[in-house]
């Protein structure tokens, strides 16, 4: 079901025309949105091109297919140029956490920052008001985006939600401990060990790339994630001597580059891509790492 908020926006707009746009987890639910549109009367499209974020918006999809609005459910504004109305529709999940067992984890650490994908924000005020009333000084940070983790002083953060990616951006960012609070399997975990592994990757591939000959310079025309560095870098590696390509993608895979002779990788796309470098088979580095080469 779309929120009355939603749906006004909608009526509001006189579209006749909507594209629909889900992240991969919430997919499940396009059909129903689908349906209870139509019903409505709108033409409704779905796109079903994998999106991981409000970086990945489809406006210029839903112009080409005459659509009026995007409908984009599960994020909020990434700060993307729109290129026509676009609504968005957060998609929330109330869990309640029972948080007693995880106290003496938490023990050496007096100051902590809260936050959560914005799915979960509505655990964050009871989960606050529960750790103040055991001593604890808690700050209620901004629910976070993979590549924007919100950074306070505090003792240790605690994410509150489900999944790695989110705690596991936010412990690659920030220097004091995090704890990932698991809603679905109520465990609390931390990420110390995940941080180091993330580390001794992101080395281990700037070191095999000093050995690289062939780079290729990853672009994506996603709007959100697009980067005017491609050339930049590929200068800078060429006064390595080293040969670079650029390459443009939507979403970047390892077929895609299959018949492509590369030693290595340089990501301008989600900054996060590079933790897929077991995937690709390659070192990827991220431009900040090319001075260490
Ligand atoms: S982490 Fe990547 S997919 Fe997620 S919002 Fe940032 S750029 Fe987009």
């Amino acid at each position: 079901m779309l929120s009355e908020t939603t749906r006004k926006r909608l009526k509001e707009s006189h579209a006749k025309r909507i594209l629909l746009q889900f992240p991969e987890g919430l997919k499940t639910r396009c059909q129903a949105i689908a349906d209870e549109l139509t019903k409505e009367g709108y033409e409704v499209l779905i796109a079903c091109e994998p999106n991981f974020g409000a970086c990945d918006l489809r406006d210029q999809d839903a112009l080409d297919l005459g659509c009026d609005v995007l409908l984009h459910i599960g994020h909020t504004a990434f700060g993307v140029q729109e290129k026509l109305p676009v609504i968005y529709e957060p998609y929330y999940i109330d869990k309640k956490l029972s948080l007693e067992k995880h106290l003496d984890a938490l023990k050496p650490y007096r100051t902590i920052g809260l936050t959560s994908s914005v799915q979960f924000v509505a655990a964050l005020e009871p989960a606050a008001v529960f750790l103040e009333q055991h001593g604890k000084t808690v700050t209620v940070l901004e629910p976070m985006l993979g590549c924007r983790p919100p950074k306070t002083a505090v003792d240790c953060y605690v994410f509150i939600g489900s999944g790695m990616f989110h705690p596991l951006g936010l412990a690659k960012a920030v220097d004091q401990p995090v704890f990932f609070l698991d809603v679905e399997r109520n465990t609390l975990e931390d990420l110390t060990p995940q941080k180091t592994k993330q580390e001794k990757i992101r080395w281990a591939s700037i070191a095999k790339a000093q050995d690289a000959t062939n780079f290729g310079i990853l672009v994506t025309t996603k709007p959100g994630q697009r980067s005017a560095r491609a050339f930049a870098i590929k200068k800078e590696l060429e006064a390595k001597e080293k040969k670079a390509w650029v390459l443009v993608f939507d979403q970047a895979t390892p077929d895609k580059i299959a018949g492509l002779k590369l030693d290595a990788l340089v990501n301008t796309m989600c900054p996060r891509l590079n933790e897929d470098t077991a995937l690709f088979k390659k070192p990827i580095l991220n431009p900040d790492d090319i001075d260490k080469l």
